[in-house]
């Protein structure tokens, strides 16, 4: 099943819950990820698996350049998404 994950933003203290993953009718065709719109610069939700999503306008938050500093070893994984 599909997770709800916080984001938060420890410096200006923006907070929203998004959904990682799918639930179990489509898991096969969908893996909902958090994204930077990077027109908009909003978080958005968009599904990893659909072809039609064009990666050069969004950044999903399981590629590495979306994270910094030391990893903690914590993550959330959805089939090889993590
Ligand atoms: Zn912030």
């Amino acid at each position: 099943m599909g997770t709800l994950l916080r984001a938060v933003c420890n410096k200006c203290g923006y907070s929203n819950t998004v959904n990682f993953g799918a639930g179990m009718l489509n898991f096969t065709e969908v893996c909902n990820v958090p994204v930077i719109n990077k027109k908009s610069g909003k978080l958005e939700i968009k599904n990893i698996l659909d072809k039609d999503i064009s990666k050069k306008n969004y950044s999903f938050y399981n590629e590495p350049e979306m994270y910094q500093g030391e990893d903690s070893g914590k993550r959330h994984q959805w089939g090889d998404i993590f």
